[in-house]
Formats: C-alpha cells, sequence, structure tokens
C-alpha cells in the first residue's frame, strides 16, 4: 500500500499497474527491496520518473529493515521521519493500512474542501484542520479514501457532478452555485528552459555512459555525459566541456545526433546530442559517480531516463547524409552546470 502511494504521486493509475506488479515480482519483499543495489532499484522504476520517489522510498526500506526489525512503524511520527514520507503519504499509510486517525490533504481532497466552504484559495493549515476534523472515528482510512474518491469521480475539476453527489447539501459552493470558480485557478509560472548538449562518445563499438550523483536531478541513473550550454557556446564545445570537465577526457565533438526535448515538473529541456571521438586520457568521474563503456546491447541493462534512451535510439539509427549537421541556435540560458540537465 505504502509502495502504491509512492508510485501513484504525480502518476496515473493506468501507468503505474504495470510497474507495480513487475516491482512486486522483482522486490517480493520488504527484505529484498532492502538488499537490493540502487541501481536494480533505479532500472526497475525506469520510465516511472521522478526518480527520488525510488531512491528515498529504497532509503526508507533499508530503514525500516535495520532500525524497525523489518516492520513497517504503525506510529505516526515514526513513519513520518523515513527518508521521503511526507505529510500525504504519512496520513494516507497511516489512516488506511493501520487504522490510525491520521488526517490527509491531495489534490482532490484540496479541490473538495474548496468547494464545501466555497473559499477560491484553501490555505494549507484551513485544509488540513479540515481533514483532521474528519479523521477520528471508527474507520479514518475509509473516510480519507472518500472524500479522495468523491474528488476524483463526482467532484472533479470541470463540470463537477452536482446533481449525484451525496453531500451537496452540505456543500456551499453548490447552493451558491460558485462550483466551476472553487478553487481559482492558481496563475501558472513560465517554465524555465534549458539548452544541453550530450556527448555520445564511441570508441571501439562502445559508448560512454555516466552515473549521475545521487543528489543530483535524476541522481542514481546512467546517462549521457552532457552540460548546459553556456550563453554563445556552441553545442560541440559544450559536449567536449562535458567529457573534459565530468570525466577529464579530450574528445572532438562530430557530427550531430538530433535533439529530444523533454519537459520536467520545473523545466523544458533540449538535448542536443552529438557524436564524439576520444582523442586522449582515462576516464576519472570527477562530476559523475561512475562511468562504463557500454556496447549496443549493454544499454538496455542500465537504467536509463526516458529523454536518454531516445537520444541512444536517435544515434542508433543507420547514419545517413543528413545526420544532423545544423547548430540549434545559440541558447538564451546562461546555466552553466554540468549536473542542471
Ligand atoms: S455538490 Fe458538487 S461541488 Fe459540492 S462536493 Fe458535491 S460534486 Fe463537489
Amino acid at each position: 500500500m505504502w509502495l502504491s502511494e509512492v508510485m501513484l504521486q504525480q502518476t496515473r493509475v493506468e501507468t503505474v499497474k504495470p510497474y507495480f506488479h513487475r516491482w512486486l515480482d522483482r522486490f517480493p519483499t520488504l527484505q529484498t527491496l532492502a538488499e537490493a543495489p540502487l541501481d536494480d532499484v533505479l532500472k526497475a522504476w525506469e520510465g516511472l520518473g521522478y526518480y527520488s520517489r525510488a531512491r528515498n522510498f529504497h532509503r526508507a526500506v533499508r530503514e525500516v529493515a535495520e532500525r524497525h526489525d523489518g516492520r513497517i512503524p504503525d506510529d505516526p511520527v515514526a513513519f513520518r521521519g523515513l527518508p521521503g514520507v511526507g505529510r500525504y503519504t504519512a496520513g494516507a499509510v497511516m489512516s488506511i493500512a493501520f487504522g490510525r486517525e491520521e488526517a490527509l490533504v491531495d489534490g482532490n481532497v484540496r479541490r473538495v474542501f474548496a468547494r464545501w466552504t466555497d473559499d477560491p484559495a484553501p490555505a494549507d493549515p484551513a485544509l488540513w484542520s479540515l481533514a483532521a476534523a474528519l479523521a477520528p472515528g471508527a474507520r479514518p482510512g475509509d473516510v480519507n479514501q472518500a472524500v479522495m474518491e468523491l474528488g476524483a469521480t463526482l467532484c472533479v475539476p470541470r463540470a463537477p457532478l452536482c446533481g449525484e453527489c451525496p453531500v451537496r447539501e452540505h456543500c456551499r459552493a453548490f447552493r451558491r452555485g460558485s462550483q466551476a470558480e472553487r478553487p481559482a485557478p492558481k496563475k501558472a509560472r513560465p517554465t524555465p528552459h534549458e539548452d544541453t548538449a550530450v556527448a555520445l562518445v564511441e570508441h571501439e563499438g562502445r559508448t560512454l555512459l555516466v552515473r549521475r550523483p545521487v543528489d543530483a536531478r535524476l541522481g542514481g541513473m546512467w546517462a549521457f555525459p552532457a552540460a548546459v550550454r553556456r550563453r554563445g557556446e556552441s553545442v560541440a564545445a559544450a559536449a567536449e566541456r562535458a567529457v573534459r570537465e565530468g570525466l577529464a577526457l579530450e574528445v572532438r565533438a562530430g557530427a550531430a545526433i538530433g535533439t529530444v526535448k523533454h519537459t520536467f515538473t520545473h523545466v523544458r529541456a533540449s538535448y542536443h546530442a552529438v557524436r564524439c571521438t576520444l582523442l586522449s586520457g582515462d576516464p576519472r568521474p570527477l562530476h559523475y559517480d561512475a562511468w562504463a563503456w557500454a556496447t549496443p546491447a549493454d544499454l538496455s541493462s542500465y537504467a536509463l531516463p526516458v529523454a536518454q534512451r531516445r537520444i541512444a535510439a536517435l544515434a542508433a539509427e543507420p547514419r545517413c547524409s543528413a545526420e544532423r549537421t545544423a547548430e540549434p541556435a545559440v541558447p538564451p540560458s546562461t546555466f552553466e552546470s554540468l549536473l542542471r540537465y
């Protein structure tokens, strides 16, 4: 149940289902997961995104194995102290799995409460105290799930089905006819853009991979060396710099492979991939945790984020004269870190 709550954060049920079943086949007990290396855990999570969830869940399970005798603590304070366990997850697991009178608030609950109270922008403290008022009783987990389900099925963002709602007589927004405006939409912030050069260093039939530091974005995942372009920097220069600064290797950038676009929660990224030839040096992981030379067949055994898989697929396409030589426009941003991408 804890696993499903973690997987379902920011992710649709239909997407999660196959991952959930595969995960349980691969890690049938808490102990097998606790003993698994992070590489295996991230490989099982590959494609589900938001990889910090997998890293934190793995750390939390290890802590349960080592400090709680392998039993998930049913004490809200102890459970909340585990890595990655936020207020919502704690409320869900404690109330649903252990029958503890703990509150929870997620996006669906927020919308339902905003309509019950006819509040266009309910603050977190008000939402949590309303949820806390509902939790006491014999079946707090059922109550919490009922409110979430109401938000998911009837009290939907657009055109709520108030005629079928079992609590409409308690709903202030329904009485006033304001339910379509509750909660008021949040102002969308512009999403920053990162323009990244990706180096596919090819040598004797293998391609160079790096493992990203655990505390970086996509931490623990494997990737091709890359750097966010500096203002005025060409893709070739940024790719060569990525390999030099990240691995102490000198390479020469050659033909462009293509561009892959990917949107993260807070940033849109354009990855410009370019083939590179090894000139000199032995790899040293200066900005990375590890490196490896991978054959095309090896690639499937590494945990690669979706965008990196797409780059690998582009690179595997037959080369032709159309192998892109055009240089993308100079990036508007000045992001410089190797690990911002
Ligand atoms: S009456 Fe309508 S707006 Fe109010 S809780 Fe029910 S579905 Fe939502």
